[in-house]
């Protein structure tokens, strides 16, 4: 046992989830990702003076689906409040958010851990507020500013100090991903920045039931970096407690390139924020029928379409978990199995192999989204049907795939076209096997002597002389029989 085992950590995350609406939050600028720098701006997101913020609605409706998605009560009243400090990213001087009555309070995340129980994270509070802009200080001598993400919307996700690892954090930051790209609300990019993480941890012994000194962890930018940024700042509590050291409540930097946490420069970033409510905007009333129309519109939630489809469709937990870590790949494995109109456990699993595999593979490597995607669920299923009836193997079927990545024709015309049709003939492959064993006898003598194994290279050149296109199965039986009857004149 070391002294690590003695600790547990306590870990809460704030999440920003920047908001996939057309508009900014309070002018009609676009939000488009990668514009160039300072064309996306007007005199309200640069902050000129007399300029007037008017409230975009889908903040509010995206809100709305995020509170309704993590059981959060709803505020029929919320405002917003000025969060007042000085930075060079920042021209109003302040940040439009909510801070006394935000919109959304309560509420939970639930995750899932290793050991196959299920965890509720409980959320202090889900609020509305905009973003700065982006300093770039990598282009020619000084520092520039770009505005273009200036006033854009998003959603902090705050949770409760109920994180017990760095592991469960992880856990928990996948969940509210997959919950955000669910309800179609943020597309999740953490390395675009569309998710960012500031994490506030601090250790405790096991049993005690006070809080330890806590520090906040800026800049989690990656999925990767959360785990490994949260164990280095747990470790490092540990020691210093360990060692007799106390710890100070600070805000620390973490930097992947080093992959250590070190502290912000307290004089240039620390910021005494001044909350006051902001006048020039009216509060926000959201009534009951609104509260209904959204929930009534809302997509399953991730968690019960994961449970469903081991349920329904029969899928392994680990399929379903692929298949539902987004909201494009789950409709697109359904729409496959739609399209295959079978209840046969077997189709859905052959379904899911195929998106897990080829289909994913492919919108890795391409860096696609899902929805364009060359090959539609209508083709894939039409694609398993010619394994299932035999005409094709689920050899060929992956040189089929390849073919229908570059052509828009139904399977059954390029199976046709490219003569990849497989060979059942037993009599045609019969000839093939005397062939290969005539030519090989060396191999029949190895074979003869009890090398078993020496099979494999049998069905190989079967394969090979076939281009691929014998039925595994018929070309099994023939040379069983032929090789046997070599054994035993
Ligand atoms: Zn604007």
């Amino acid at each position: 046992m070391t002294p690590k085992d003695g600790y547990e950590s306590v870990i809460g995350l704030e999440v920003h989830a920047q908001l996939l609406t057309a508009s900014k939050a309070f002018c009609g600028c676009s939000t488009k990702f990668g514009d160039e720098p300072n064309t996306n701006v007007c005199p309200v997101c640069a902050g000129l003076p007399g300029a007037l913020p008017v409230l975009n609605t889908n903040l509010v409706e995206f809100a709305l689906r995020m509170g309704l998605a993590v059981n959060s009560t709803i505020a029929p009243r919320s405002t917003f409040a000025r969060k007042n400090y000085f930075y060079p990213d920042l021209p109003k001087g302040y940040q439009i958010s909510q801070y006394e009555e935000p919109i959304c309070t309560g509420g939970s995340v639930e995750i899932d851990l290793d050991d196959g129980g299920r965890k509720k994270i409980r959320l202090t509070r889900v609020h509305k507020e905009e973003d700065a802009g982006k300093l770039i200080h990598d282009i020619g001598a000084g520092t520039l500013v770009d505005l273009n993400r200036s006033g854009v919307p998003l959603l902090e996700i705050v949770s409760e100090p109920d994180l017990r690892s760095p592991k469960e954090a992880y856990l928990y930051l996948h969940k509210v991903r997959q919950i955000v790209t669910h309800l179609g609300i943020c597309d999740g990019n953490m390395e675009e920045g569309s998710l960012r993480c500031d994490a506030n941890v601090s250790v405790r012994k096991k049993g005690q039931a006070g809080l330890g000194t806590k520090t906040e962890l800026k800049n989690l930018n990656s999925f990767r970096y959360v785990e490994r940024a949260l164990e280095f700042e747990v470790d490092r509590q540990i020691r210093v407690l360990e060692e007799g050291g106390s710890l100070e409540q600070e805000t620390l930097i973490w930097d992947a390139n080093r992959n250590i946490a070190y502290p912000m420069r307290s004089k240039e970033e620390a910021h005494d924020y001044l909350y006051f409510p902001d006048p020039d905007l009216v509060p926000v009333h959201v009534d009951e029928p609104w509260i209904r129309r959204v929930r009534a519109g809302l997509p399953e939630h991730p968690t019960a379409r994961r449970d469903r489809f081991m349920k329904e469709h029969h899928l392994p937990k680990y399929d379903a978990d692929v298949l539902t870590s987004e909201k494009g790949y789950a409709d697109y494995f359904e729409a496959v199995v739609k399209a295959l109109g079978s209840a046969n456990p077997d189709d859905a699993k052959s379904a899911s192999n195929w998106v897990m595999t080829e289909v994913l593979r492919v919108v890795g490597e391409q860096k696609l989204e899902i929805g364009k995607f060359p090959i539609s669920p209508a083709r894939i299923a039409s694609m398993i049907r010619l394994i299932n009836d035999g005409t094709i193997s689920s050899k060929i079927a992956k040189d089929l795939f390849a073919e229908m990545l570059q052509s828009a024709d139904d399977p059954k015309v390029i199976v046709e076209k490219k003569g990849m049709v497989q060979l059942s003939d037993e009599s045609a492959i019969r000839k093939v096997v005397d062939e290969v064993v005539d030519r090989n006898q060396a191999q029949v003598e190895k074979y003869r002597a009890g090398n078993m194994k020496i099979f494999g290279f049998f069905v190989g050149e079967v394969m090979k002389a076939t281009k691929g296109k014998a039925n595994p199965a018929i070309v099994n039986s023939v040379l069983k029989k032929k090789l046997e009857g070599v054994r035993t004149p």
